[in-house]
């Protein structure tokens, strides 16, 4: 990248800020996602709005392209620029701007980290459910460019069941307010909704309003044991189906137990098919209630062990089996594909399955953990990416693993985003209409096309 357009960003966001170092690039050439690294040109760390804004316009003018990156946690490649353009970089914009208990919204700048703000809010007595699994490192901006959900998503939905405004830097450097504080507005198209998901490609988003809930009084957490992984499957639905619906309601199949169980030592049984983590929460009757009515579900689907958290350290205890799933598998081999199919909830049983044939059939090791009741599933190779004939395995075993997702009425990620690393399966799922009616839209943001170029299709 030419010297003087580098040392036009550093007027605008400091020197200290605009990193062309070897090193730094380095280090901003890649994120969460195996096999894609790309050294950006330049890595600017804005620390308001109007920088955001006077970056964008300078790029746009020379067309310079700017990818947005908040901590580089996604696992689809969106935060690396593959054209040697711009990252824009957001730490530094970490301020809670408001908490406000009268309308029970919260105004955050977009690089807060998710888990500082359900500190501030719980510490008000208020929630903020989304809760990734990476929530101590990803920012606000990047769980609401990527639609996140979490371990809470069954009861209390994703990240755009909380947004209610935006404001937003177009990629002329234009300020796009969007929502407030009105829990009613239909004035217009619902661009808060179609600026969520948009994987940093129709705006950067600088300031985030999001819905506040009453913290939830008490809760309950169960980790229940299934030696047959059909009957944990029918478990879900059947919870469901009477009408109980728990905070979470997470899988895990017997791959990550055993790996779960050897990093963390968590008392996994290592004879089981799968194990299901359950947590009920709200008003204590209700609560005991709901809590009864899953053991009776999960002793009729013959559990071989049930087992509920007698305190706060017991429950954090069981429900870390399911936090540490990721890090667990990933320590077993150099490289883990994380992927995240998602079939409706009915089609858990078979779509484990499915994988599990597939895993043998390309002689690979695939874990399989994640939000059952939402349908949604990280089936996780455990790979080494210096082994070109066991990734091309890996890649045609999701290339089939897909296919089944999109015949059974799934999709082919349920919060992890498209990005590069599934582009190639988005024509399948939506369509050339579907294709048609996105591209007119990131036209109609981005014109010249500097945003997140090559991302999502
Ligand atoms: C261990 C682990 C567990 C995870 N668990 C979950 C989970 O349970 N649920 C889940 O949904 N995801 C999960 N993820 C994926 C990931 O953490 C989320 O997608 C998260 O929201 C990314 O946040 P980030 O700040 O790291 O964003 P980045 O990775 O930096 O960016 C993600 C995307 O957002 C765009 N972006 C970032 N900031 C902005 C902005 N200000 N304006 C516009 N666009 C922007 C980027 O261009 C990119 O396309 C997990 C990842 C890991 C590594």
């Amino acid at each position: 990248m030419e010297h003087s357009f580098i040392k036009a960003l550093s007027e605008i966001v400091g020197a200290q800020y605009t990193l062309s170092d070897p090193e730094s690039l380095a280090c901003y050439g890649y994120d969460s996602t195996p096999e894609l690294q790309s050294r950006p040109g330049v890595v600017v760390l804005p620390g308001t709005s109007e920088e955001i804004a006077k970056v964008m316009a300078l790029c746009d003018g020379a067309g310079v392209r700017v990818t947005p990156r908040g901590s580089g946690t996604n696992l689809s490649g969106g935060s690396i620029s593959f054209d040697s353009g711009v990252v824009l970089q957001t730490s530094r914009m970490n301020r809670i701007l408001e908490i406000d208990e009268e309308n029970l919204t919260a105004t955050v700048e977009t690089g807060v980290i998710t888990s500082t703000l359900h500190r501030e809010v719980e510490a008000k007595g208020l929630f903020y459910p989304p809760d990734p699994g990476s929530m101590n490192i990803s920012t606000m901006g990047g769980n609401v460019a990527e639609n996140s959900g979490g371990l809470r998503g069954l009861k209390y939905g994703v990240t755009d069941d909380y947004v209610m405004g935006l404001k937003t830097i177009l990629a002329d450097g234009e300020v796009l307010k969007t929502g407030g504080k009105v829990v009613k507005d239909v004035a217009g198209y619902n661009l808060n909704q179609l600026l969520v998901s948009s994987e940093g490609t129709l705006g950067v988003f600088s300031e985030i309003t999001v819905k506040l809930i009453p913290k939830p009084q008490t809760k309950k957490t169960m980790l229940v044991h299934f030696p047959q992984l059909e009957q944990a499957a029918l478990t879900v639905s059947h919870i469901t189906a009477a009408r109980i619906i728990p905070a979470t309601l997470e899988f895990l199949d017997r791959t990550t137990i055993k790996c779960v169980e050897e990093y963390a030592h968590v008392g996994l049984p290592l004879d089981v098919d799968a194990v299901l983590l359950i947590e009920v929460d709200g008003h204590p009757a209700q609560v005991e209630e709901d809590a009864a009515g899953i053991r009776d579900i999960c002793e009729r689907h013959h559990c071989s062990f049930f087992q509920t958290a007698a305190t706060p350290e017991e429950a954090l205890k069981l429900a870390t089996a399911r936090r540490v799933a990721l890090s667990a598998l990933a320590r077993v081999r150099p490289t883990t594909i994380l992927e995240d199919a998602t079939v409706p909830r009915s089609c858990i049983a078979p779509m484990v399955k499915l994988i599990q044939d597939t895993a043998k059939k390309y002689d690979l090791l695939i874990g399989t953990f994640g939000h059952a009741g939402d349908g949604n599933l990280h089936p996780t190779c455990l790979t080494d990416e210096r082994n070109p004939d066991e990734i091309a395995r890996a890649h045609r075993a999701f290339g089939e693993i897909f296919e089944a997702t999109i015949a059974m009425g799934g999709t082919i990620t349920g919060e992890h985003g498209v990005g590069v690393a599934k582009k190639k399966y988005l024509p399948k799922l939506v369509g050339e209409s579907g294709l048609k009616v996105m591209r007119g839209i990131k036209g109609a943001f981005d014109p010249r096309g500097i945003l997140n170029p090559g991302k999502i299709f």
